[in-house]
């Protein structure tokens, strides 16, 4: 499908997980992205080097999104390479599963910066440049919903995405731009597996009703969805892509 060629995404995070399975299907749906990055450049590199094998456009840039000097560069990158900004995937994030008593003030201040402040950085840039017509993607989290132990710092920072997302979509009146937000439940990605037994894994894949865990391509589809011409009408919205969980 060659339908959305020259328009210009960037996919914040997208060296590997979630991030990367979007930037490939953006890709495949005739993008041209910018795979950002902060620290993976081997798997950016390569991931940008397999697009372009499949005849897409895509381009690295490292970028600590948890910065807005280094967000700014990343937007002047896009720029300079393709002309402008069409969409925007805020999918960079961390999480580490901590009781809140157990969450030195060093971790809370590290997921404030990635989830929400790295968000809240690219919002302000995209709403200076992003060109008319453009999208936003923001990511948020099932387990807003779910309000397991372990979560109240990771949870807060999404609740914080998901406040801008609804807000920002009425600011940006007039720019024929959408700003939506995806909360996936489990997907089989590092940021999810690690630090859980094969346990807990399993019990985590038995909760929806479809009784599996998500897949990065899972969540790809509907990102490509948002950013795609049938969703148009949809703005300020949250879509909870988790099977069923909740
Ligand atoms: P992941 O596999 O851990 O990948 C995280 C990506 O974010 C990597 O490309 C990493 O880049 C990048 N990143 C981390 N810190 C960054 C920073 N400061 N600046 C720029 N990029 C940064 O994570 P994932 O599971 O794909 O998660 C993607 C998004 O989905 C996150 O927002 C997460 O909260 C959300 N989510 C995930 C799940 C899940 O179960 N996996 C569920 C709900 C929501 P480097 O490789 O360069 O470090």
């Amino acid at each position: 499908m060659q339908e959305q060629t020259n328009r210009v995404a960037i996919v914040t995070g997208a060296s590997r997980g979630i991030g990367a399975a979007i930037a490939e299907r953006l890709a495949a749906d005739g993008l041209t992205v910018v795979i950002n990055y902060a620290g993976d450049v081997a798997s950016a590199e390569k991931l940008a080097r397999s697009i372009e094998q499949k005849g897409g456009r895509a381009l690295t840039a490292r970028a600590d999104v948890s910065d807005p000097e280094a967000v700014a560069r990343l937007f002047d990158a896009a720029e300079a390479a393709f002309g402008g900004v069409d969409v925007l995937v805020n999918n960079a994030g961390i999480l580490q599963v901590a009781a809140l008593a157990d969450t030195s003030d060093a971790e809370f201040d590290r997921h404030f910066a990635i989830n929400t402040r790295g968000t809240f950085n690219t919002l302000r840039e995209a709403a200076r440049r992003m060109r008319k017509g453009g999208r936003i993607v923001n990511f948020s989290s099932t387990t807003l919903a779910l309000n397991l132990p372990g979560y109240a710092v990771y949870n807060a920072t999404k609740a914080a995405v998901e406040a801008m997302t609804h807000v920002f979509a009425k600011e940006l009146r007039g720019r024929d731009i959408t700003v939506n937000a995806v909360a996936p439940g489990p997907v089989a990605t590092d940021l999810f597996l690690s630090g859980k037994s094969d346990e807990l894994v399993a019990q985590f894949a038995r909760m929806p009703p479809l009784e599996r865990l998500g897949q990065p391509d899972d969540i790809a589809n509907v990102v490509a969805f948002l950013v795609g011409s049938g969703a148009g009408w949809i703005n300020g919205q949250v879509l909870r892509a988790n099977g069923g969980l909740a």
